[in-house]
């Protein structure tokens, strides 16, 4: 049975993992971990995920739990993470990482560390938007450098970042496969005397309200025609499952970055 250990257990996608981990065979959940001041630390991780009392307790200190896992599952905020990477790589402990938002010196910090641990970083755990990944790759690769492309995402009021994780992972794929730079193209909306669109830009909006899980659009237009590719996530069940598969993955791998299509084995597999 692998043990496993929830940092962020009392936040959304967190709640939603202990549910998943519940119901999965080979894998039950040993503590939480959530922030230090958290109403929900010392409280029972069932009672929190509205399981009803399941005998985990939350903490707000991984280094007390840490010794107990077989694997970490992440999704809180990118300072979080990096310190919580920190502790893995100290102790050897394989992690799964959800959370969004890293910055350029935070993402070197993570090749360091995990030169000492396996850790499975995905902007998403979906299986839809790993193939979406994909498929906006080939699309691009096929449609060519005459098509304008546009990314738009739409997420619940609560999300701390802008744009969403996936949505630059989207921009950088489709800026890959149309040989540009997605930090030179990228325009991160519109506003006043902007002029005409310029060749090759690369457009990204970021729409926050309500409840929305996470929606995201890449539309590829040209004069006469435009394509339009969607993913809606109507429940974090999709993110939570994707981590969960990933933990199991995760557990007995060498040191090393992976992501999401490496454990949906979409790596090698052309779109
Ligand atoms: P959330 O509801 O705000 O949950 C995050 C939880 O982490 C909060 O309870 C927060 O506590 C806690 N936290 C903050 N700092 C901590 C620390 N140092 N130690 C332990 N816990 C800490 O957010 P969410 O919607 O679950 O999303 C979390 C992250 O996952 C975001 O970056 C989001 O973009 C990402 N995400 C990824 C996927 C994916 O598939 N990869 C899917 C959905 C979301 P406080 O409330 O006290 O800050």
């Amino acid at each position: 049975m692998i043990k496993a250990v929830i940092i962020g257990a009392a936040g959304r996608m967190g709640r939603t993992i202990a549910k998943v981990i519940q119901e999965t065979e080979g894998i039950e959940c040993v503590a939480g971990v959530e922030n230090t001041g958290h109403p929900s630390v010392g409280n029972d991780l069932g009672e929190i995920a509205g399981l009803g009392p399941i005998g985990v307790k939350i903490t707000d200190d991984l280094s007390l739990v840490i010794k107990e896992a077989d694997v970490l599952i992440d999704f809180t905020t990118p300072s979080s993470s990096l310190y919580n990477m920190e502790l893995a790589s100290y102790f050897n402990k394989p992690m799964v990482v959800g959370t969004t938002g890293f910055e350029e010196k935070q993402r070197e910090k993570i090749l360091e560390f995990v030169k000492n641990f396996p850790c499975v970083l995905s902007p998403n755990m979906s299986l839809g938007v790993n193939l979406l990944f994909k498929l906006v790759e080939m699309v691009a690769g096929i449609l060519g450098p005459g098509y304008d492309v546009e990314i738009l995402e739409f997420h619940h009021r609560g999300k701390k970042d802008a744009p969403s994780g996936t949505a630059l992972r989207l921009g950088y794929r489709i800026a890959q496969a149309l040989g540009r730079k997605f930090e030179e193209v990228a325009i991160y909306g519109r506003k006043g005397e902007v002029g005409p669109r310029s060749h090759g830009e690369i457009g990204i909006l970021a729409l926050r309200g309500g409840d929305v899980v996470g929606d995201h659009t890449v539309i590829f237009a040209t004069e006469g025609e435009r394509l339009e590719l969607t993913h809606r996530a109507s429940s974090r069940e999709t993110f939570a499952r994707g981590a969960v598969k990933a933990a199991l993955w995760v557990v007995g791998k060498p040191p090393g970055l992976y992501d999401m299509e490496d454990v949906l084995g979409l790596r090698d597999r052309g779109a």
